[in-house]
């Protein structure tokens, strides 16, 4: 790669040296800011330090490579001379913000200090200049609060424990005047009480940390930079990059702006908004305000925001102003710039603005996270309104985000009766149920052990995205549309309720939540309505919900259809669950597991077989079984209604099917008028040291031909049944667990045999296809013998997978999450393919097949056929169809679509 030698990037004034393309090396931020200068926004002049600055930081052992010093002040002399002000100028200073700008937003993950440049010396100068002292020890002490936490603290390595850390005692001193004066918020507090809260501040800071705050700008400039560089590899960052799959090797930009301030006075404002409704869709303005205050006070949920206009409105601020008519005139200069942004980038925007003294500053504008009916429907709609084309419309919507379509919800019925516990903001959809818990470690723990559980805050922080992802649902007391949890939570589509202000008191140490007099322990379970954003009491039913209704998911759905080369199927066993699958478009059957048709009343005929001696015992136990399975098949066929059948022979190990406790022996032995020793004696002689190594597979078809006979027989006479009935069918007979192709041979014979004796007898011809699946091994190292004699292969990456790292597939969840957690795997390898090896086998494994049968049909059918990033791989090496559980098929269409797409662009 070629480096480039400018590490400093301007913005400012009407012109940019970077623009909106240019996100790999100025950041989301720093690439968006050029590109508003350039469409003529009004942005504070500054300039970024590129992401390049960041990785030859951290190639020098934390040392800038040498000339960026320099550019630093360069650029800082020219927003000098716009601006008319000088950092550090007693006079009139100028103020710099310092903020992270990573390639794609994470959210919050990173460090911002503002306000720098206020010293002892230059805090007289701007009292002079605003007659505001008020403002101006307010905004000191934030940057004090700020500039230890993240320089002091956090960038030195410094890991208090939760709630000791400087800030939070820093806070503790704010909360200390306010209950001594009796009052109730931030705004209550005056000049006086700031100041001589910057002198406690001071005092706490050197006490705690050894160290003086610094008192001089430069010195707080570059301790801001330097700390913004060594977040990026701060645990909060690096944990978020964990769940989103981000690479460590992007760094950051760091943004150096001038100041704009919200808070000066009541011709200030500050606020978030999207330039469409992130939770539906709609294409109106959304977003939120705060009069005379900072844009945190936004975003951290300390003050309930008003409303930008009537559509933002949500219940918790319908009596407080709205921008539109508090200040109507840049209220109408936001909404123009809205319509720019939204069709310039031709997608929703996230956008910042700051008022003051009257006058619109934009700060930010990036592309807007949204839940997945919202981006469903965005996408369409543009689409409509000539903006995109179908295609880039079906690579907007994450396959993932459909997941939310198909989300559960809780009963409507039992929400009819069921005891309110309150309201709040409906920040993320769908149901939640779970038992609560009050931090985010103790989420963690119990969420990854497959505990449910909902993670209560009053407000959550980047600190909390490890608890908040294996929680079921997130609720807060506090915060807005656009708080940290309601932005989180959003994002990953997940059930989330903010701003819940019947959420009186949240007790950390006694570990209670109380709701307006009532009191909840850790561990009581509670269940949300994040689609209203209603909290209820006790573990309520939940139901699944159907996209059939949704008219904008079926349009994007088609055009997906038309994108994408891969078929999808459906893993199902029984006719409704073909039905389910159809239903959300699958195309077949890719596999069905013959085993689950065993239980139930059947399972005697199955034992008896299990406990004869000798084949014709066997056969006369199988005889019994022939009528159901043939039914099975019937009703599976019929549901299909002449899509392809991918049939399994029996696959698991016998003694599944066997009692194993004495009472249901003896139950045994009575009903099939054997011994109870017998019967003792057959489980014993039936169990395994290894059973998935054992007797399974094929090798029970092997060992005894007429389970293979009497399942072949039925399937080939539930066919002659359907073709009596001119119910098309197209079945495929799949052998598993197969590593020789003797072993193949061997039952395609029995299955040939079959056929043609169901033939001869009904006098029908019909056409079937024998097959085998690929899940061990050798099987792929001989895969060109094997399809000689086969003519599918189905990849069942499950044992696959198991075999190929000698993970039992069963146990591996003791230690699957630690080599997750230390990265010595980078994903759990039974959920997305593991491309460098399994994958490598499986490529191995096309390739060899079709040298000697060209056509040879291949698809997946282990659980990672409805897992995005697999099927785009199964896309690269040519197979011809995915196989995945019902609900699993619109991901599993979208996602063949979106590979489709990757693959013309290359
Ligand atoms: C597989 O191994 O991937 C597969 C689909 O079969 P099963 O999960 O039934 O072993
Ligand atoms: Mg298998």
């Amino acid at each position: 790669m070629k480096t480039s030698h400018k590490y400093v990037y301007f913005f400012g004034s009407g012109k940019a040296d970077g623009n909106a393309k240019m996100k790999n090396l100025l950041g989301g931020k720093g690439a968006n800011m050029a590109e508003m200068v350039k469409l003529g926004m009004p942005v504070p002049p500054g300039f970024t330090l590129t992401t390049e600055a960041c990785i030859e930081f951290y190639k020098r052992k934390k040392k800038y490579p040498p000339g960026v010093k320099k550019e630093v002040e360069t650029h800082m002399a020219r927003v000098e001379k716009i601006m008319k002000q000088k950092l550090g100028d007693p006079q009139d200073p100028l103020l710099f913000s310092v903020r992270s700008g990573a390639r794609a937003s994470m959210p919050g993950m990173m460090e911002t200090v503002l306000n720098i440049g206020l010293t002892t010396k230059t805090i007289p100068g701007l009292i002079k200049k605003t007659n505001n002292p008020r403002f101006v020890y307010d905004a000191y002490r934030r940057l004090i609060a700020m500039y230890s936490d993240v320089v002091m603290e956090k960038a030195a390595g410094i890991e208090p424990e939760e709630g000791s850390g400087i800030r939070a005692r820093l806070e503790a001193l704010i909360d200390k005047v306010k209950k001594k004066n009796g009052y109730e918020t931030d705004l209550d507090l005056t000049a006086e009480d700031w100041k001589s809260l910057t002198v406690q501040f001071k005092k706490t800071v050197k006490k705690v940390l050894g160290k003086p705050f610094p008192d001089d700008p430069m010195k707080q400039l570059w301790g801001s930079i330097d700390a913004v560089f060594l977040s990026w590899f701060g645990k909060r960052a690096v944990s978020y990059r964990r769940i989103e799959k981000l690479p460590d090797d992007w760094g950051t930009a760091v943004n150096v702006q001038t100041m704009v301030f919200g808070n000066m006075g009541e011709d200030c404002a500050t606020g978030v908004a999207f330039t469409r409704n992130p939770a539906t869709g709609d294409n109106n303005f959304y977003g939120e305000w705060l009069i005379n205050a900072q844009g945190e006070d936004v975003v951290a949920g300390i003050r309930t925001p008003f409303a930008i206009n009537n559509v933002s409105k949500v219940a918790t601020n319908q009596h407080l102003p709205i921008l539109q008519k508090s200040m109507p005139r840049l209220y109408k200069q936001l909404d123009k710039f809205r319509r720019k942004l939204d069709t310039h980038y031709t997608d929703m925007q996230d956008i910042e603005f700051t008022i003051q003294d009257d006058i619109l500053y934009m700060l930010q504008t990036r592309v807007g996270k949204r839940n997945g009916p919202a981006a469903i429907k965005m996408a369409v709609d543009m689409v409509k309104e000539g903006l995109i084309s179908k295609k880039t419309a079906v690579s907007r919507v994450k396959p993932e985000q459909l997941d939310e379509l198909l989300h559960p919800m809780i009963d409507i019925k039992a929400e009819k009766t069921a005891t309110k516990l309150g309201a709040g903001l409906p920040a993320g959809p769908g149901g939640g149920v779970g038992k609560i818990v009050l931090t985010a470690d103790k989420a963690e723990e119990l969420g990854t052990k497959g505990e449910k559980v909902i993670l209560v805050r009053e407000e959550t922080s980047p600190e909390d995205v490890h608890g908040m992802k294996p929680s079921q649902a997130i609720l807060t007391s506090k915060g807005g549309m656009t708080s940290h949890a309601a932005l989180v939570a959003r994002g990953w589509g997940k059930c989330c309720i903010v701003g819940c202000s019947d959420i009186t008191h949240v007790d950390l140490k006694k570990k209670t939540v109380t709701f307006r007099g009532k009191v909840l322990k850790e561990g009581d379970w509670i269940s949300m309505n994040g689609t209203k954003g209603v909290v209820y009491e006790g573990k309520m039913p939940m139901v699944a919900t159907g996209p059939e209704k949704n008219p904008s998911y079926k349009k994007l759905m088609a055009w997906a259809d038309q994108i994408r080369r891969l078929k999808v199927r459906t893993n199902a066993d029984t006719p409704e669950d073909a039905r389910t699958a159809i239903a959300l478009g699958a195309e077949g059957i890719g596999l069905a597991r013959t085993e689950h048709m065993f239980f139930g009343d059947r399972i005697w005929a199955m034992r008896e077989m299990i406990m004869a001696d000798d084949i014709k015992g066997r056969e006369k136990a199988v005889a019994k079984l022939l009528p159901m399975q043939r039914k099975d098949f019937y009703g599976i066929f019929k549901a299909m209604n002449g899509r392809p059948v991918t049939i399994r022979l029996l696959d698991p190990p016998l003694h599944e099917f066997v009692p194993h406790e004495k009472p249901m022996q003896k139950e045994m032995a009575a009903r099939l008028g054997v011994s109870i020793k017998a019967v003792a004696a057959k489980v014993d002689f039936l169990s395994e040291f290894n059973p998935m190594l054992g007797h399974r597979g094929c090798r029970l078809g092997i060992t005894y031909p007429e389970i293979t006979a009497m399942q072949a027989r039925a399937i080939f006479e539930a066919v002659v049944k359907c073709r009596k009935e001119k119910i098309k069918v197209l079945p495929e007979v799949m052998v598993p667990l197969v590593g020789t192709s003797e072993e193949f041979k061997d039952q395609k014979e029995i299955i040939d045999r079959m056929a043609k004796e169901v033939m001869k007898k009904a006098r029908v011809k019909f056409k079937y296809m024998v097959g085998t699946m690929i899940e061990i091994p050798r099987a792929v190292l001989v895969s060109d013998q094997i399809a000689q004699e086969a003519e599918f292969f189905s990849f069942g990456t499950n044992d696959l997978t198991q075999m190929t790292f000698g993970y039992s597939r069963d146990d591996a969840g003791t230690f699957l999450p630690d080599y997750v957690g230390k990265k010595i795997l980078k994903d759990d390898p039974f959920q997305a393919i593991d491309k460098e090896g399994v994958g490598q086998l499986m490529e191995f494994s096309v390739k060899l097949g079709r040298s000697t049968r060209k056509n040879l049909k291949i698809g997946i059918c282990g659980e990672h056929g409805g897992e995005a990033s697999s099927v785009a791989f199964c896309h690269q090496i040519g197979l011809d169809y995915v196989s995945c559980s019902p609900f699993r098929v619109p991901i599993a269409r979208l996602a063949a679509a979106h590979a489709a797409l990757a693959d013309k662009k290359k």
